[in-house]
């Protein structure tokens, strides 16, 4: 039997469709691969908003603010903004003697595993680690120096990173900061009059490598060698966490922008007590911070109670333990990511940025300066090589799948090969080949 016909309703006939549900709308951006109940939430959301053609590209920016791989072809080696070192570690899902003696059967020490690797690598009796070099610096001034003095050149009290700042961290420890010298000038015998005051209580002296700033002209500073000569423990900052200022990993002497760069095993070997460093600079390993030097002002620094505030998983371990194994199985320029990329000639940089840029139309290669970064070498620079296009392609480089983060100057846009693993070249020129469509 024939359905009647359905009159239109006059009251409903002229309004919009009725928006869909929540749930339908989330459902439909299922293939966005985001959880539903982030889908329910951008739903929602754009319904509220009376965006729901919107809600796909909102699913879309969503992902855009998840951590991914991404492609750095700033020729920043070391960018803060990209996680610094790149690292390559992975482990199964299975339990880890973090701190469980094998031998004994007993707890063990978390820092024993990775502690004594680097004791070994720098040269020193012991050392421990800490989630960053902050950490490092903070746990040491705290250990060591709570109600008593710790001098630093006025050339030192530097702020590094934005909120990294001597003077800040030397408050939080509860150890009293002692000004020495001169912005610009700062001589032993500044660190000596220090020491000889009525009221000086010093218990460390602590010499902060500037890292990200540099002062030209007429400057001094008092070096590690000379500091050891005060009779009270030097903590050397060097930062980068360089481990040998020879760099025997390399095949030949170390590069030149590495000149005057402090490092672990110099440092130690000039007097200090202690040196502190990042493992996610120089180093090329995961985001961590070295404490190495005497053992027992380590072991006073892994007694106080904000270690355990400031330790590292075991997953920032293990990552950190398989760096040091690689350098002391001196494979350190073919398998640490950050050195291979220094260690790469410039000429295999620039046959590659040919080859590109001769399959991508409008590309030309072109010779860049790359730059260490994370506050390492301020002002040095490598050569390398990259491509050049024409315009700002940044936002539709960043749209690919991985993001490549590239930089512009002067109206182009400069891919620069150095900081880009070979692996992903083939990704690039589909993703440039695109951005110049
Ligand atoms: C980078 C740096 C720090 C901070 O290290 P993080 O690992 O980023 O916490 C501290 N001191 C110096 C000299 C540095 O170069």
């Amino acid at each position: 039997m024939p359905r009647p016909p359905t009159t239109p309703d006059p009251s409903t006939a002229t309004r919009p469709a009725r928006p869909p549900s929540v749930d339908t709308l989330a459902r439909s951006l299922a293939s966005t691969g985001l959880p539903h109940a982030i889908c329910v939430d951008i739903a929602r959301e754009a319904i509220a908003a009376d965006d729901v053609e919107g809600a796909p590209a909102r699913a879309s920016a969503f992902r855009r603010t998840l951590l991914t791989p991404v492609v750095n072809a700033t020729g920043v080696l070391l960018h803060t903004n990209l996680g610094r070192a790149p690292v390559a570690f992975a482990q199964p899902a299975r339990a880890v003697n973090v701190e469980f003696d094998l031998a004994t059967g007993e707890r063990g020490s978390r820092q024993r595993a990775v502690g004594q690797l680097f004791a070994r690598l720098c040269g020193a009796e012991a050392a421990m680690i800490v989630n960053n070099n902050a950490a490092a610096v903070l746990l040491v001034t705290a250990a060591l120096a709570h109600g008593r003095q710790v001098l630093v050149s006025r050339g030192e009290s530097v702020e590094i990173g934005g909120s990294f700042r001597v003077p800040e961290v030397m408050e939080q420890s509860g150890a009293v900061l002692v000004d020495v010298g001169t912005t610009n000038r700062t001589r032993l015998a500044d660190y000596r009059r220090a020491l000889s005051r009525p009221a000086a209580d010093v218990a460390l002296v602590l010499k902060v490598h500037p890292s990200n700033y540099r002062v030209e002209g007429f400057v001094e500073e008092t070096p590690v060698a000379q500091l050891a000569t005060l009779g009270v423990p030097v903590v050397a900052d060097i930062g980068s966490g360089l481990i040998d200022a020879g760099c025997p990993w390399l095949h030949g002497p170390p590069p030149s922008w590495l000149a005057g760069a402090p490092a672990a095993v110099q440092s130690l070997a000039d007097g200090a007590s202690l040196v502190t460093f990042s493992a996610d600079k120089l180093l090329g390993g995961p985001q961590a911070g070295i404490i190495a030097g005497d053992a027992a002002l380590v072991a006073a620094c892994s007694h106080h109670p904000l270690a355990r505030a400031l330790r590292p998983g075991g997953l920032t371990l293990a990552a950190l333990q398989a760096t040091a194994l690689t350098y002391l199985h001196k494979r350190t320029a073919e398998e640490v990511p950050f050195w291979r990329m220094v260690a790469t000639p410039v000429a295999v940089v620039q046959a590659r940025a040919e080859a590109l840029a001769s399959r991508i139309a409008g590309a030309t290669a072109v010779p860049l300066e790359a730059l260490p970064g994370a506050g390492s070498a301020p002002g040095a620079t490598m050569a390398s090589y990259g491509i050049r296009l024409t315009g700002d392609r940044l936002a539709l480089l960043r749209a690919a799948d991985p993001p490549i983060v590239a930089r512009t100057r002067d109206g182009h846009t400069f891919l620069d090969l150095r900081t880009v693993d070979p692996a992903d070249d083939d990704h690039l020129v589909a993703a440039l080949s695109r951005a110049t469509a």
